[in-house]
């Protein structure tokens, strides 16, 4: 049986020792201690919503879904929990905008003009979401072409289109380095959303790492680690 509320600890000390070890600590006055630098999302894609529940009552509250029929079956099984918020992060089709725009709280995987502007245009005064959505950038920083995002160059020019959006609010950038990615692409990123930071005061968000690189990820300056297998064990399918 797997435990949820001892893996949700063990990653969480995880979390904590890589802020250590990377010289990323808490300064003394600013925040309380129990103020996290870098929060968890925990990635819940292929799970069942009662392994969610486990997790939400463990004290859990934001989940990373990648396909959106399955999360919006399972938002809707989970709607009785007050404070969950639900992260999209995987590919987004143009014609299933709405759908997103109106079960998420964020969106992590947004890479073209086409998809903010449409996420925009559906965020009407009727949806059931009335703040802003939250909208981090998809950066492809290893070049791969099977995967979505964007270039380097790219994040500027879409980052102003994002926040010129009114129902949209710009947090930050978001990447799935491939495996063994270099070090170099860490650090780009942590460059990248630095200077991001710099233009846009509504950015606080780098959506890095994930089970398998998260210290890498911690140790150049993520805020926010998607974590699914490390919580939820492995997945049936191979996504
Ligand atoms: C599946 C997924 C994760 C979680 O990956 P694990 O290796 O299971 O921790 C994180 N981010 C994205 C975009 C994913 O698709």
């Amino acid at each position: 049986m797997i435990n949820i509320k001892d893996n949700l600890d063990k990653i969480k000390a995880q979390i904590q020792q890589a802020c250590q070890q990377s010289g990323r600590f808490i300064p003394l006055g600013e925040l309380s201690p129990q103020s996290p630098i870098v929060s968890l999302l925990a990635v819940s894609k292929t799970k069942p919503a009662s392994l969610i529940e486990q997790a939400y009552l463990a004290g859990q509250h934001e989940f990373g879904e990648n396909y959106l029929q399955e999360a919006v079956e399972k938002i809707a099984e989970l709607a009785h929990l007050p404070e969950i918020v639900w992260h999209f992060i995987g590919p987004i089709q143009s014609n299933k905008t709405k759908q997103i725009a109106n079960n998420f709280s964020w969106v992590h995987s947004v890479d073209r003009e086409k998809v903010a502007l449409r996420l925009n245009q559906h965020l009407t005064d009727d949806n059931p979401h009335n703040t802003p959505l939250n909208i981090c950038l998809q950066v492809n920083i290893s070049n791969e072409e099977s995967k979505s995002g964007i270039s380097i160059e790219q994040v500027f020019s879409l980052a102003k289109i994002v926040d010129n959006c009114d129902k949209l609010t710009l947090r930050g950038l978001m990447a799935v380095p491939e495996k063994n990615a270099p070090k170099a692409s860490y650090e780009k990123m942590q460059q990248l959303f630095t200077q991001l930071k710099e233009q846009y005061p509504s950015v606080d968000t780098l959506s890095l790492g994930m089970s398998s690189d998260l210290d890498n990820a911690v140790a150049h300056g993520s805020t926010m680690v998607r974590v699914g297998t490390a919580i939820f064990g492995a997945r049936e399918y191979k996504v």
